[in-house]
């Protein structure tokens, strides 16, 4: 399925000029919920949007381009991305998860850890010998987040998926934080990439939507086996949308990037400011490792305060510009404080155990001008002292 273009071309012509009956050079937004049957007997291309939609799929072949995968399947959300995957595993299986997982994955793990659905190991990913210990016995699954959440640490992928095999582990990547444009899983070796498409991918925070992306055409076809027959497959409208979004994909993560970039070096030096998460400085413990596997470093920041909860505050209420939200990925900046918002649903032993202390807020950092957004952060860091 990959494209012989350039990914920046082919994302940004991805489905153009697909409609013969119109000659619409965009493609057009297919609602039906059911179609026709050329004659008794005789099945034509869809049946029912659930199973199958032209708007779903053209988003589903340009996913699959960016990612290099033999094929996608485009969900209702992030959560439905990664529910699907967890139908691939046996009952009683074992899932190695970091512990420092999005927070909506790790109450998805712990539900099915409760329910005796699957043995649920969550580790430190970077503790050494932690993974080789783990996947010393069979596995069903890894589960990769690299970066991870909020702490952004860099997990090896190609590293991990060794180990993987030899337990006879499939590995999945959430690839959310870097997009297909920073971070391509599947050269790593990865069976699966899973996206909260809601983020990057379309990338102007109004739409909730994910996609698996599989290495071979048999997962894929398994996957979009278990889309149908469970209904989380994602929605027409929600598909055109992400679609019209990755058509700007790489100039949005271009402005993202350099954004990033500077504000995070600009941080490093300043009061109030105890340490600066970000895995393109050099001070970052994964620096090497990401440069060796991402193409770019993304734009999500973390930022622990001097004075914790209370600096917390005072910082939230003079920023103006960094929006205090959850979610990430938009062009507009956003700021979220990972113990209070994203991740609440861990329990204050989970949280302390991962590393998430109060003082901790997460940058999203958007495309505005840079001057605008440094003063806006040099404004919540005065109100520190
Ligand atoms: C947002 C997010 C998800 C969940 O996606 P939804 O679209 O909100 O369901 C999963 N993983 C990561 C890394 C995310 O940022």
């Amino acid at each position: 399925m990959t494209s012989p273009l350039d990914p920046r071309t082919a994302a940004v012509r991805a489905g153009l000029e697909t409609d013969p009956s119109t000659g619409a050079v965009v493609p057009p937004l297919h609602l039906s919920s059911t179609y026709t049957f050329p004659a008794f007997g005789e099945k034509g291309p869809y049946d029912y949007s659930r199973s199958g939609n032209p708007t779903r799929d053209l988003l589903a072949a340009a996913l699959a381009d960016l990612e290099s995968g033999a094929g996608a399947v485009v969900t209702g959300s992030g959560m439905a991305a990664i529910a699907l995957v967890g139908q691939l595993l046996p009952r009683g299986s074992r899932l190695i998860a970091p512990h420092d997982c999005y927070g909506g994955s790790f109450r998805l793990f712990s539900a099915w850890q409760r329910r005796g659905d699957l043995q649920v190991e969550f580790l430190d990913f970077g503790a050494p010998g932690a993974l080789e210990a783990a996947l010393s016995k069979p596995a069903a699954l890894v589960w990769i987040e690299t970066p991870g959440n909020p702490l952004l640490r860099i997990t090896d992928i190609a590293a991990t998926v060794a180990l993987a095999r030899a337990a006879g582990a499939l590995v999945a990547v959430d690839n959310t934080f870097l997009s297909p444009v920073l971070q391509q899983p599947l050269s790593f070796g990865a069976d699966m990439v899973v996206h909260s498409t809601t983020k990057y991918l379309n990338g102007h925070s109004d739409v909730v939507g994910g996609a698996v992306i599989a290495a071979t055409p048999e997962r894929h076809t398994e996957l979009a086996w278990w889309a149908n027959a469970t209904g989380v497959t994602g929605s027409a409208f929600d598909s055109y949308m992400v679609l019209r979004g990755i058509r700007t994909l790489h100039a949005r993560m271009a402005i993202h990037e350099s954004n990033a970039g500077a504000l995070a070096a600009w941080l490093e030096g300043q009061r109030g400011v105890r340490r600066v998460l970000y895995p393109g400085l050099r001070s970052h413990p994964g620096h090497a490792l990401a440069r060796a596997q991402q193409k770019g470093f993304g734009a999500i920041i973390t930022l622990e305060l001097e004075g914790g909860g209370d600096a917390v505050r005072r910082f939230l209420e003079a920023v103006k510009l960094f929006s205090l939200a959850e979610s990430l990925g938009g062009v507009e900046s956003l700021v979220a404080h990972p113990s209070t918002m994203t991740h609440a649903a861990m329990t204050p032993e989970a949280r302390a155990a991962a590393g998430l202390s109060d003082g901790l807020l997460r940058l999203s950092v958007g495309i505005e001008a840079l001057p605008d957004l440094q003063r806006d952060l040099a404004a919540g860091l005065a109100a520190l002292s």
